[in-house]
């Protein structure tokens, strides 16, 4: 990577300021999953293993409102979007004191670092100020002097140009953490310097957040495979018929161009065969069928399109995947999802590299138990797409150039 990494500067002595993802999901005050905070922890103790003096923690959690600019300080204060439980959490996974501040800016905050004998500090959610997203200068500025390095290790939140990922790197000196460092090496190798073939799997809801992702993949892949709801607007273009199913009337033309540069450019472009159809979204009650008549809609594929898709995984010696193949959230429509995903972890065992983009996938996988079995699975839904579209993350752009 041409960016410098935590491993680049002498953290002694340091005041290090850590950009985490610490945004998990919380019920009734609850984790259920702490990937994210586990996934930050390599660079948190080796930050302390090197004597930094103090290691400084902030992560956005959920959508709070915010207080705006100038609003007394706990303004912006909501219970359920506290980093309190996450704090309770660290600490054993840690095995070190933490000390936990309830806001993240102001002289009570600036004070409390000061004289706080616990090495490890995290501070209360970012957004609990308007500023953080709004890039502010000014709160930039605040947070930027509680430290003397500042590291991002947010992979899912450096494709946001926010106070704490970009503003703030015009204050110190500014690097990458190992999730960052791993994450841009598993998918920047994956999409341009992988092990050919090269199959790209794409699923998911909706043809127009993809469109930019497959015009790039176009000149790099050598196969795409599409499935779940983004599947009938190609069908579609294809001139068949996709009764009630998910369609995007105004991107049909939009597939008919991709598919048509998908062609001339030799890459294989593999379409459902096959559905699991139902007369209504909500209903469980569902059947096998090679068309999708008036008044149905298809929430999976179908078993010829699983054997379809294998096949051409089977050729491959890197897939990259972005999206579930159906509506994998229910039993009935699962199905597709998970024997691929069950397939992709049979050819990660023979030494195929699967790498899984963040959000949906990654929570199918997870669903189904095959974390361990997969060769990278990325921590950022939106971060990982606008990577594989091409697009400079502006957090990750925003870091300091090697050499
Ligand atoms: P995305 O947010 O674009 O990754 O889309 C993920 C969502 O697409 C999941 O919640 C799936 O339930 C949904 N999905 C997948 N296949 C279908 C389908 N055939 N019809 C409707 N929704 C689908």
């Amino acid at each position: 990577m041409h960016k410098k990494t935590i491993k680049d500067v002498d953290v002694k002595g340091k005041r290090v300021m850590v950009r985490v993802d610490f945004n998990v999901p919380l019920e009734h005050g609850q984790i259920t999953d702490d990937r994210r905070i586990r996934a930050a922890l390599p660079t948190v103790q080796y930050a302390l293993r090197q004597g930094a003096s103090k290691v400084i923690l902030m992560s956005h959690l959920g959508r709070p409102k915010g207080a705006p600019l100038g609003a007394p300080i706990g303004a912006g204060f909501e219970p359920e979007f506290s980093l309190k439980p996450v704090a309770q959490h660290l600490e054993p996974l840690l095995k070190e004191k933490l000390l936990f501040l309830d806001d993240c800016v102001g002289s009570a905050v600036q004070a409390a670092v000061a004289k706080s004998s616990q090495r490890v500090i995290l501070l209360e959610n970012l957004r609990f100020h308007k500023a953080e997203e709004k890039n502010d200068p000014v709160f930039a500025k605040d947070l930027a002097s509680l430290a003397d390095i500042y590291v991002n290790d947010a992979f899912g939140t450096a494709h946001r140009a926010h106070a704490s990922t970009a503003g703030i790197t015009r204050y110190l000196p500014s690097v990458a953490g190992f999730l960052i460092d791993k994450e841009l090496e598993y998918l920047g190798n994956a999409i341009n310097n992988p092990k050919r073939p090269l199959a790209v799997i794409l699923g998911g809801a909706k043809v127009s957040d993809k469109i930019e992702l497959i015009k790039n993949l176009v000149p790099k892949v050598n196969a795409i495979v599409i499935g779940g709801g983004m599947a009938y607007t190609f069908l579609k273009a294809q001139g068949i018929n996709v009764g009630n199913s998910k369609l995007e009337k105004d991107k049909v033309e939009t597939a008919r161009e991709l598919l048509e540069q998908a062609k001339a450019a030799g890459v294989e472009m593999v379409l459902t065969i096959d559905f699991v159809i139902t007369k209504s979204f909500d209903s469980d009650d569902c059947k096998i069928s090679d068309t999708i008549p008036d008044g149905w809609e298809s929430l999976d594929i179908g078993p010829k399109t699983i054997e379809l898709y294998k096949k051409v995984l089977a050729k491959s010696k890197t897939v990259v995947w972005n999206g579930p193949l159906g509506v994998f959230e229910r039993d009935a429509y699962a199905n597709g999802t998970r024997v691929i995903a069950e397939y992709l972890a049979t050819l990660f065992a023979k030494g195929v590299t699967v790498i899984v983009g963040g959000g949906d996938s990654a929570a199918a996988v997870a669903k189904f138990g095959l974390e361990e079995k997969m060769t990278h699975i990325s921590t950022g839904g939106g971060a990982s797409l606008e990577f594989l579209e091409g697009k400079e993350l502006p957090g990750i752009a925003a870091l300091n150039n090697r050499g």
